[in-house]
């Protein structure tokens, strides 16, 4: 097969993949399928994005991608956790650490050679003792998506604060009818004066941003290790496409039913069960 039909065929999969996110009716999704539609979801993107970025060349590598990926999976499912117990910012550092680790694994390095955090528009990497040499020591990654999400936040919303260490916005009017909260990307909004378990539902939403962004294979992103120069304490390493939650947002969210989006079947699970 070309090279080309391979990586066809992966793109394939990942979709496959994604449409398979559990999608039952929203009362008939258990804590089972949940674990295991973000296992094998995170599991199987990141063999697929190891691969389109070249970093799966024999069985090993893909073994290392499928275990890492699965194991990360389990660590958002974990956060998810972690978020609709109110303990919010302990949630968003796992499901940053996951996506790190599935960062990291697909770009052939080592599951722990950076930890990275996404603040509003970068996100900033920073590699630990276990990173190669040539390395830089902080990097910074844009995503347009998420300046769009931002953009749109604010627009839709009437005041801005700090919650959990992330921003959380609250709007006086309702985007739609019975609508009490949105995210878009890392940005959670509520309607003013409503339960606070809104606001976890979002989190939640959050937390799958960052999972979607893990899962995306990165064509703009720039390689962790240089290759010529010394350490560098920062770098401009690319920009981020997110090109998985962009497909999410534009196919996924609007062929299911409200009631049967997995993003939406998986926030009501975990918020309403406590
Ligand atoms: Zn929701």
């Amino acid at each position: 097969m070309k090279k080309r039909t391979i990586k066809s065929l992966a793109v394939a999969v990942l979709l496959a993949a994604l449409l398979a996110f559990p999608a039952h009716k929203l009362s008939a999704v258990t804590e089972g399928t949940i674990i295991l539609g973000n296992v094998m979801g995170s599991g199987v993107t990141t063999l697929v994005r190891g691969f389109l970025q070249g970093q799966v060349h024999n069985f090993k590598d893909a073994v290392k991608c499928l275990a890492y990926g699965s194991a990360s999976g389990y660590g958002f499912y974990q956060s998810k956790k972690l978020v609709a117990a109110d303990r919010v910012f302990g949630g968003i550092l796992l499901a940053n650490l996951s996506a790190s680790v599935i960062d990291n694994v697909t770009s052939g390095e080592g599951p722990f050679s950076y930890l990275g955090f996404s603040l509003p528009l970068v996100r900033i990497e920073v590699a630990t003792p276990l990173a190669r040499q040539k390395r830089s020591l902080l990097r910074v990654t844009v995503s347009p998506r998420d300046a769009i999400s931002l953009a749109l936040s604010f627009k839709k919303s009437d005041r801005v604060s700090l919650r959990n260490g992330m921003l959380a916005f609250e709007a006086d009017t309702p985007l739609a009818s019975h609508v009490l909260g949105w995210a878009y990307s890392l940005f959670p909004t509520t309607l003013s004066g409503t339960d606070e378990s809104v606001y976890r539902h979002e989190m939640v939403h959050v937390v799958q941003s960052l999972q979607l962004m893990a899962a995306s294979p990165e064509p703009f992103v720039k390689s962790y290790r240089r290759e010529e120069g010394k350490a560098k304490l920062l770098s401009f390493a690319g920009f981020r496409m997110q090109a998985i939650g962009l497909a999410n947002d534009l196919t996924l969210s609007k062929v299911q039913s409200y009631s049967k989006y997995w993003r939406e079947a998986e926030a009501y699970q975990l918020v309403q069960s406590l």
